[in-house]
């Protein structure tokens, strides 16, 4: 827009929602987004970008307040790039969620017959990490630093507490700041690629409380790591398991390969409704407990099991959802790409005294080709991929083994609907419910139902 220019100083009024959660003001058609507003907020705000097609701005002051708008309980919030939705009430927060979906599903891809249910929101929607990886640094005066990445940065915000962490973790947190200094233990510097001690990773069974902490390295020679563990031991009688993980790529990845058990378990156990999980350092694990019982409800719910079903859980991690499944079904086969997710759910398989489930390690793409070469069909499929959603020929096949139902779990709605138009060749999007697995930030989860038309 050539009126305008950097560091002008305008008021607005905001009359839409980013899906990153950024307020949306117009000049005529043209786009300024600008963080920390709210719809139908009147503000003044400061430009601090113009690019051909959208500006950015920065709120200068809200002239005019929403009703959803909410002090921000976190003192880091404003500086932190963990957060993104705290200054809006929880009740806003679950409606924003919903509307995306709406808007995504019904305006943008004409599923207009698709029904989808209000968010399913957390009572206290707080301290729900159940794991928790956090970045080890040094500040100016060379003194440990632990916390947040700043907004769009790699800056460490030092902290001392996350309300969206376990509160278990934070005190671990600070513990280990302490020892780095008592034990003269080096940091990891990414630019100098120097140091040893990238980050801290915490994991706690959210019935079981059982804790793993897992020191992230450059590196494998770790001469404190005797006496890191005894004192960690010391302070945390519930501590399972601490790992070393040995991480010598210079990339934002946060666990390499290889982990070392420097005490106790190699694993954790959880426990999920009636079901009891190991959860080893490298599997994936759903973050927030409270809010995975209800997603795999749902998930339960939508496939309609009588017991008689044969059921594929493809991208099954650890098993939850094929081991959840499988009292209600004839037998139930699972694909994961990670090794590790897969001997855990095998073990969980016996754990759990199933003897009707199968777990392949392999790609979902392939493996279902394999399972349909072998004769495999399946009454039930159930779809849970990373955000990127799924291979193509992955849904194509499912097309051709033709199911009665599909149920897909999404954390990334946008990849969601792509995938349900390869789907809705031979299926009808019923219904969609969005769980909100994470509270006060902008990612939204959702569960979806297709039925063989
Ligand atoms: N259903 C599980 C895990 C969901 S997360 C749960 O609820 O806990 C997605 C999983 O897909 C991860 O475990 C990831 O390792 C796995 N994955 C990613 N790409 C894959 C692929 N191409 N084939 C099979 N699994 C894959």
């Amino acid at each position: 827009m050539e009126t305008l220019k950097k560091n002008d100083v305008l008021t607005g009024q905001v009359v839409d929602l980013t899906h990153e959660g950024h307020g949306v003001v117009k000049i005529d058609r043209y786009p300024i987004f600008i963080p920390n507003t709210l719809i139908d907020e009147k503000i003044e705000y400061k430009v601090i970008k113009v690019k051909k097609n959208f500006a950015i701005g920065k709120l200068i002051k809200v002239i005019t307040e929403s009703d959803a708008r909410v002090e921000p309980p976190c003192i880091y919030y404003y500086k932190c790039g963990g957060c993104q939705l705290q200054h809006m009430s929880y009740q806003a927060q679950l409606n924003m969620k919903k509307e995306q979906v709406v808007n995504l599903f019904h305006r943008k891809a004409k599923f207009t017959n698709t029904v989808i249910k209000d968010t399913v929101g957390m009572e206290d929607p707080w301290r729900y990490r159940n794991k928790s990886q956090i970045p080890v640094g040094l500040s100016k005066d060379q003194q440990p630093i632990m916390g947040f990445y700043r907004q769009r940065s790699h800056d460490i915000i030092d902290m001392e507490s996350c309300l969206i962490q376990d509160q278990q973790h934070q005190q671990v947190m600070n513990d280990l700041k302490q020892l780095i200094s008592e034990l003269n233990i080096s940091v990891y510097n990414e630019k100098t690629k120097k140091g040893l001690l990238r980050h801290l990773v915490v994991r706690t069974g959210h019935y079981t409380n059982q804790l793993m902490i897992i020191l992230v390295t450059n590196g494998k020679a770790f001469k404190q790591a005797e006496s890191l563990v005894d004192a960690l031991v010391r302070k945390y009688p519930n501590v399972t398991s601490i790992k070393q993980n040995i991480n010598d790529a210079h990339s934002n990845v946060i666990m390499g390969p290889q982990s070392i058990t420097l005490y106790g378990e190699e694993e954790i156990e959880d426990q999920l409704s009636e079901v009891t999980f190991n959860i080893s350092d490298q599997s994936f694990y759903q973050i927030n407990s409270h809010q995975t019982e209800k997603l795999y409800q749902q998930a339960l719910d939508y496939a309609q099991l009588t017991g008689d079903e044969i059921v594929l859980d493809t991208y099954c991690g650890i098993g939850t959802i094929a081991i959840y499944m499988a009292e209600n079904a004839r037998h139930v086969y699972g694909v994961e790409v990670v090794p590790s997710a897969i001997n855990d759910a095998n073990q969980n398989a016996t754990k759990n005294q199933l003897e009707n489930t199968t777990f392949v390690c392999g790609k979902a793409e392939e493996v279902i080709l394999k399972w349909k070469a072998e004769g495999i069909r399946p009454d039930v499929v159930m779809v849970d991929p990373p955000r990127k959603g799924c291979d193509e020929t992955f849904l194509e096949t499912i097309l051709e083994l033709n199911p009665k139902r599909i149920v897909y779990i999404s954390c990334n709605p946008s990849t969601q609907q792509r995938d349900a138009h390869i789907l809705n060749h031979q299926y009808d999007l019923k219904e969609i419910t969005p769980v909100d697995m994470f509270p006060q930030t902008t990612h939204i989860e959702t569960v979806a139902l297709f039925e063989r038309k």
